[in-house]
C-alpha cells in the first residue's frame, strides 16, 4: 500500500514587484502583454548572485509561484475557463486556473536582466500575468529544445484573440497619458492598450449587457473605461487616493 509523502515545507525565495496592483486587468497569462513589467526581488539566503549565474544566458524563464490573492482552500473539482466564455466548465486540472488545491501557478515570462542594488538581487522581467506581491517558490531556465512542444494540441485554449477591443482615449486621458509618460510611466499609453484591447473583463461580462464601465489599478494610477460593443474609449486616469 502507498504510504502519504511527508508534507512539504516550501519557503518563498523571493517576491514580484509588479505594475498590476489589484487581479482585474492582469493578463490571463504571460506575454499576451509584451509591455506588463515586473521584477523578482530574491530573498536572503536565495539573493547570492552566485544562485542566479548564468541565468542571464536564457531569455526566458519559468517563474514558479503561489496564488497568494485567491482565499486559501477556495477551489472546486470544476471551474469556468474565461477562453470558453465563462460559461462552460472543465476539471479543474485541465485548467490553468488560480483556484485550485495546491495553489501553484507557472508562468513563462521574458528575462530582461539581473541586477545587484539594494543589498539584494533582482531579476527584471517582461511580459508578466503576475499580480504585486505574489510570492515566488522557484525559478527554472526556460528551455526551448524541450520547453517548446511543436505538436503540442492546445485543447479549448487555442490562440486567443490579440486585440478583441479596440482601445482610444478621450482628449483628457491622453493629455493625463502624456504627462505621467514624461514624468513617472513611458510607454504608459501602449501598456493600457494593450492590457484594456486584450478585453480583461471576465467573460461573463459579454452575457451582462447593462455593466458598460471598469477600473482597473495599474502602478498607482485608477484607470477607468467604458465599452461599448468591441469599443474601449479610456475616460479616466487618476492618481490612486492612497498613493
Ligand atoms: N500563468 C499562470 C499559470 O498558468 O499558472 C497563471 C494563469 S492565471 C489564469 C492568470 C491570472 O491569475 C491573472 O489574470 C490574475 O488575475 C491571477 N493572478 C496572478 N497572480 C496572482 C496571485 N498572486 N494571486 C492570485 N491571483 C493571481
Amino acid at each position: 500500500m502507498m504510504t502519504e509523502p511527508a508534507a512539504l515545507e516550501i519557503k518563498p525565495i523571493g517576491v514580484i514587484h509588479s505594475c498590476f496592483k489589484e487581479k482585474f486587468g492582469i493578463p490571463r497569462q504571460p506575454g499576451l502583454v509584451a509591455g506588463a513589467r515586473g521584477s523578482l526581488e530574491l530573498f536572503s539566503p536565495y539573493n547570492d548572485i552566485t544562485m542566479v549565474s548564468a541565468l542571464e544566458t536564457f531569455s526566458h524563464i519559468w517563474i514558479i509561484f503561489l496564488f497568494h490573492g485567491n482565499e486559501p482552500g477556495k477551489w472546486g473539482r470544476m471551474v469556468r475557463p474565461p477562453r470558453l466564455g465563462g460559461n462552460r466548465r472543465v476539471g479543474v486540472f485541465a485548467s490553468r486556473s488560480g483556484f485550485r488545491p495546491n495553489p501553484v501557478g507557472i508562468s513563462a515570462v521574458q528575462l530582461e536582466s539581473i541586477e545587484q542594488a539594494k543589498g539584494t538581487t533582482f531579476l527584471h522581467l517582461k511580459g508578466i500575468d503576475l499580480l504585486d506581491q505574489t510570492p515566488v517558490i522557484d525559478i527554472k531556465p526556460y528551455v526551448p529544445y524541450s520547453d517548446r512542444i511543436m505538436e503540442a494540441v492546445d485543447g479549448y485554449a487555442d490562440q486567443p484573440e490579440r486585440e478583441k477591443l479596440s482601445v482610444s482615449f478621450t482628449a483628457e486621458a491622453d493629455a493625463v497619458c502624456q504627462t505621467l509618460e514624461a514624468v513617472k510611466h513611458p510607454a504608459l499609453k501602449r501598456l493600457i492598450k494593450e492590457i484594456v484591447g486584450n478585453d480583461p473583463r471576465p467573460g461573463y461580462y459579454a452575457l451582462k449587457k447593462n455593466e458598460s464601465e471598469f477600473g482597473m489599478v495599474l502602478f498607482d494610477l485608477n484607470i477607468r473605461f467604458q465599452v461599448t460593443g468591441h469599443q474601449a474609449v479610456i475616460f479616466a486616469i487618476e492618481k490612486k487616493n492612497d498613493e
